[in-house]
């Protein structure tokens, strides 16, 4: 085996995998470019654990700014949106953290919903999310709804981009990942459709990539905030 594995990973897996047939299978697909993460089941968020598989995104450090901002900024007893929840892990983290707050859910995939669920149950928030299945790009997904924030960590790579990836983001599911011809798809929706959804004071937030704050801004009046490596990561449009 040439595959170096950090100490943690080696603990990790360890527990995993007690059987030491199981184990060497784990470094196997591991070699092969598997994500860590799908191989033991379960990836680490803010304070919380979440079930993954490729049925949803992994959950990433820089995307817990936005539950940061969500914990901080809320009103008391507001009522948020997550679009493009995948493994719920911004809206669960957020209501773990304020348990005075309620959420609904939205993905395009019922297959990411049933681990979304299942992490909000795990997690304690069950009676405080509802799920939704809709696809958000076409501008509907809340229906009626009027809600204090919405947030989003949409699809934002470019479609061409996507197949130069190192092997183990090809492994996270395409809907997550394709944001369109210029990644900017989803954007375009969220800060221009879903503004009906917002109640007067209130924000839509949004993960962005770290290149695309000043086109960002070029559509519309948004403010850009940066991640701790600096990097653009995060738009906020607020609502009057
Ligand atoms: N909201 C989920 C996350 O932040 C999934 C995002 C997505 O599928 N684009 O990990």
């Amino acid at each position: 085996m040439t595959m170096k594995l950090s100490n943690l990973e080696e603990k990790l897996l360890r527990e995993k995998f007690a059987d030491g047939e199981d184990y060497l299978d784990a470094l196997y697909r591991l070699e092969c470019g598997e994500p860590f993460a799908y191989i033991i089941g379960e990836w680490y968020f803010y304070n919380e654990t979440y079930k993954v598989s490729p049925d949803c995104l992994i959950p990433r450090p820089e995307t817990e700014h936005l539950v940061e901002w969500l914990i901080k900024n809320l009103p008391m007893n507001a009522r948020f949106a997550d679009l493009c929840t995948g493994s719920g892990c911004i809206a669960i983290s957020t209501l773990v953290h304020r348990n005075d707050l309620t959420a609904v859910a939205v993905d395009i995939s019922d297959k990411a919903l049933k681990i979304a669920k299942e992490n909000a149950s795990s997690n304690g928030v069950s009676d405080r999310i509802s799920f939704v299945s809709a696809d958000v790009l076409n501008g509907d997904a809340l229906a009626d709804g009027s809600f204090d924030v919405i947030v989003s960590n949409p699809p934002y790579i470019k479609s061409d981009v996507i197949d130069t990836l190192s092997p183990q983001v090809k492994c996270e599911p395409r809907l997550a990942l394709d944001g369109g011809d210029d990644g900017l798809d989803f954007y375009r929706i969220l800060f221009d459709r879903y503004k009906k959804n917002v109640k007067s004071g209130g924000s839509i937030i949004c993960e962005i990539g770290y290149d695309q704050g000043d086109a960002l801004k070029r559509l519309f009046d948004c403010q850009i905030m940066k991640d701790y490596s600096g990097n653009d990561r995060i738009a906020l449009l607020n609502i009057n």
